[in-house]
């Protein structure tokens, strides 16, 4: 017999994990070995755009957790399995093959994901073993919050004062770390079938998903919660630099500093400039559930000594917070109004906004070639380092949809499919619908952001476009904003694909009034 924790994509931690710690106490309970499993499935993959260096960082960080898994003689057994559509019975037939009595797993709350796991589940009990499922994402599960007439929230501010009230009146149940599993006996290592798992190897490549800067993404994001825990540290107890890194090693750089003047404590100033290394850089590893959310906003509390949460927009911390319980609310109204997850807007009177179909822009815009600096900065840069600065995503979603008059989903699926090692469905969706004005933003659709003035403010010296539009290396002054045709000419960089007030005006009729031209 055997319990079995059932790893996926978005869990992928040893501590404070709540499935996982479930498990292990159920395995010391019967006195069986605890197993963790992990199945590629690389036709999910590519339903869900999964970017090449996403399903890589998967790779490594089941690499590092294998070797940890085994200090505690836990066998982590990895397989792939190419169809998605017969993925349940797969499952349930591997949990026969080791006699598992109980399988436990963190709840994944999109969609397609929901309907195979209770597909699964239906198995599992069908074969005789008890299925749990645990909310382990979030710091509020989804469902919990709801408005007085007993709707869920779609509206970012009402939700994040109960979100807040709800913590601090209950810290314990939100805030708790999850126990750490124990380890097998190691006697576990004779077992006929788990035995030969602590041998087998971790892929390392999944078909159809080849990331091809492997060596680079590997040195800028390390995997593993040890890397994640020095990111978090690093975050909160060591001084930005003033300039974008680049490609530098981010663990590496940045002094230890006393916390007054850490990153965290100046994310109130700093974190809408992307010429400065301001913000946490975690998004890879929350993401991919390497540390716990949980985990980030103890430790936030613990550096100011403070006992409440609090997202006070006074304090880098507070505003710090503020943003995780953004990435909450995300999947909140994922959850609520499954249509944002099946290419939907969430405010379904812009269905009908009509979009531009051109693919000479939509390339220059994918390339970083659009003419305009802090758009090119921004996408070179997610092309580069995987990653995008906030502000820089903001800018370039926007630039998308509104200057280009180009469809948010096409963006959605591409800043996920191509680049970004921090994919996540609902963070991506919810910061693309805020951009496009369809989602749950009550500002109108006429905030309009100005590429150039965004441009002065979130990179008021140009350093960041210097650094990821090197055509633009040798201009410094207010000219690397909006370089003069001439200049652009001579520097072999493009001109603007479009006016911008042209642009803007054609945006505004076509949300005004959804269907006209
Ligand atoms: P920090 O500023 O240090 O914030 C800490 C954490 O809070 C982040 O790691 C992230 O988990 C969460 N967070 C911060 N801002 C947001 C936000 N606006 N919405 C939801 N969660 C947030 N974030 C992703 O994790 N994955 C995505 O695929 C993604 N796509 C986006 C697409 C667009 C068009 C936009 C505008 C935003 C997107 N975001 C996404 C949100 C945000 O840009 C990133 O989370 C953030 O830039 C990550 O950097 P950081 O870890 O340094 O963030």
């Amino acid at each position: 017999d055997a319990v079995v924790y059932w790893m996926r994509m978005e869990d992928m931690r040893i501590y404070d994990n709540r499935a996982l710690a479930q498990a292990s106490v159920q395995a010391l309970k019967d006195h069986v070995p605890l197993l963790v499993f992990f199945v590629l499935s690389p036709q999910d993959y590519a339903a869900h755009d999964r970017s090449p260096r996403r399903v890589d960082f998967t790779l490594r960080n089941l690499c590092v957790l294998k070797g940890s898994l085994a200090k505690l003689d836990i066998p982590l057994h990895v397989t792939t399995h190419a169809s998605r559509r017969t993925l349940p019975s797969y499952v349930v037939s591997f949990l026969q093959s080791v006699n598992a009595t109980r399988l436990f797993a963190n709840i994944e709350y999109e969609v397609d994901e929901l309907r195979r796991d209770i597909t699964v589940c239906n198995l599992a009990n069908e074969a005789g073993i008890l299925p749990t499922l645990v909310h382990d994402k979030l710091i509020v599960e989804p469902g919990l919050l709801s408005t007085k007439q007993g709707k869920p929230y779609s509206v970012f501010s009402p939700f994040q004062r109960q979100w807040l009230a709800a913590i601090n009146k209950n810290p314990n149940q939100y805030l708790a770390e999850a126990v750490s599993p124990s380890a097998n006996p190691p006697t576990v290592r004779d077992h006929p079938i788990l035995g030969k798992m602590f041998s087998s190897e971790v892929p390392s490549r999944v078909e159809g998903f080849q990331c091809l800067d492997k060596h680079q993404m590997a040195v800028i994001w390390p995997a593993g919660m040890d890397a994640a825990r020095e990111m978090l540290r690093r975050f909160l107890r060591t001084k930005s630099r003033h300039t974008q890194s680049g490609l530098a090693d981010p663990l590496g750089e940045g002094a230890e500093t006393s916390e007054k003047k850490s990153r965290a404590m100046a994310y109130k100033d700093d974190r809408d400039r992307a010429d400065r290394d301001s913000t946490s850089r975690l998004s890879p590893y929350l993401a991919a559930g390497v540390i716990s959310s949980r985990e980030c906003i103890r430790a936030a509390l613990e550096l100011v000594g403070a006992t409440k949460v609090h997202t006070n927009r006074d304090t880098g911390i507070g505003m710090w917070i503020q943003e995780i319980a953004w990435r909450d609310f995300y999947t909140h109204v994922l959850a609520a109004f499954p249509r944002v997850s099946m290419g939907r807007p969430f405010q379904e009177k812009y269905a009908d906004v009509q979009w531009e179909t051109n693919p000479e822009h939509f390339e220059a815009w994918r390339t970083g070639r659009t003419g305009v600096p802090i758009v090119d900065a921004a996408i070179r840069q997610a092309n580069t380092m995987g990653w995008m600065h906030n502000r820089a995503r903001m800018v370039a979603a926007m630039y998308l949809t509104k200057d280009l008059m180009i469809d948010w989903r096409l963006g959605e699926r591409v800043s996920l499919h191509a680049a970004i090692i921090d994919g996540d469905l609902a963070s991506n969706n919810g910061g693309w619908q805020w951009s496009a004005s369809t989602g749950t933003d009550p500002q109108p659709y006429f905030r309009i952001f100005n590429p150039y003035s965004q441009s002065e403010k979130a990179d008021p010296n140009g350093d960041y476009i210097r650094t990821f539009v090197p055509e633009l290396g040798t201009v410094f002054g207010p000219e690397i904003h909006n370089p003069p045709a001439k200049l652009a000419d001579k520097l072999g960089y493009p001109r603007p694909l479009v006016d911008h007030k042209e642009a803007r005006d054609r945006a505004l009729r076509r949300y005004k009034n959804p269907g006209s031209k």
